[in-house]
This record gives structure tokens, sequence and C-alpha cells, in this order.
């Protein structure tokens, strides 16, 4: 898994009610194209349920952490996700020291390697940027997962877009005497 950041928010964001194509995952095809592209693997097509069904786990353990909820709850369902999964450590040379790295066993079912994968992205997410900087776009409709890796740690929006549409989208409603 290259880029576990990039991995965990594309995964979680697969499903995304602006787009034309609200749910990436939504037939075998999608499942395979992105698990492909992330994790080179190819699923058969009777794994797309249980697909969704890891990606709609991790996507709730997001936005519990992104609303700040990162007790009991969300471990128990992230541990859930991985507890039949057998792992292989393995260490490779490093830029100044041996790295050592943690993988789903061969032969792991594609599921399995989706959820194992997902839990160890997001585990380096967390360790990397604290679990605080997970966040939704507060852009309605947009709902977008995003890391805020800005200074300040203030991020509402996902994007300088939707920011905009949110600011502009205030903006009429107090010139329409709204209160909000
Ligand atoms: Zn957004």
């Amino acid at each position: 898994m290259r880029e576990p950041e990039g991995f965990v928010l594309a995964l979680v964001n697969t499903v995304d009610p602006v787009r034309p194509v609200p749910d990436l995952l939504v037939d075998a095809e999608g499942c395979r194209d992105f698990l492909k592209a992330w994790l080179d693997t190819a699923p058969e097509p009777d794994d797309a349920g249980a697909i969704r069904a890891v990606r709609d786990r991790v996507r709730a353990a997001a936005l519990a952490l992104a609303e700040g909820r990162s007790g009991r709850e969300v471990a128990e369902s992230l541990d859930t996700l991985v507890t039949r999964v057998a792992f292989r450590a393995s260490v490779r040379a490093g830029d100044d020291a041996p790295a050592v790295g943690m993988a789903p066993a061969p032969g792991t079912e594609p599921a399995d390697r989706l959820a194992a994968y997902a839990v160890l992205a997001l585990a380096d997410v967390i360790e990397a940027r604290g679990a605080g900087r997970l966040r939704q776009c507060e852009s309605a409709p947009c709902e977008e997962v995003f890391v805020d890796a800005s200074k300040a740690g203030q991020q509402r929006f996902c994007s300088k877009r939707c920011a905009t549409r949110f600011h502009v989208a205030r903006h009429r409603h107090r010139k329409a005497g709204g209160s909000g």
C-alpha cells in the first residue's frame, strides 16, 4: 500500500452524493477498479457486497473521528474488521534504518485485504496527524472527508471551491433576511 492517507481518504470518499456516480463501489466493476488501483488486488464479482460493507465501516469510523468521537465504540468497530485477518510482518532496508511493515498474509480474501489495509492506513493517519485532524467538509451538500494538514488546524472545507460556495450561500442567506 502506497500513500496510506491518500488510500484511506479515497476509500472513505468512494461515497459522494454530489458526484455523478455517488458510490464508486456500487458494482463489481467499480470494486475491481478501486482494489486494482490501490491494492493491486483482483476481487471476484461476488465480493462486491463484502467490499462495500468494509467501506461502510471504515467510513463510519472516519466520520466518528471527525466528530471527535474516538472512544471504545470506534476502536471496537475497527477491531472487528481485522480480528480474523492473519497479518505478516516484513522488514526491508529503509533510508537510515530497517523498516518494519505489516500486511495481510498471502491468500487473504479481497474484502479482508481491504479491511486490513484500511485499518493500517487509518492508524498511520492517526499517528502522523492526530485523530482530530480527520474532518468532514461543512459545505453541504458536499460530504467529503479530508485531513486537515493546515498549521492552525481549523480547516472546515475540503477545497477552496467548497469554502467559496459555503460563504456565498451564507451571504445570500443573510441578505435575504435569514439568521444563519
Ligand atoms: Zn467539500
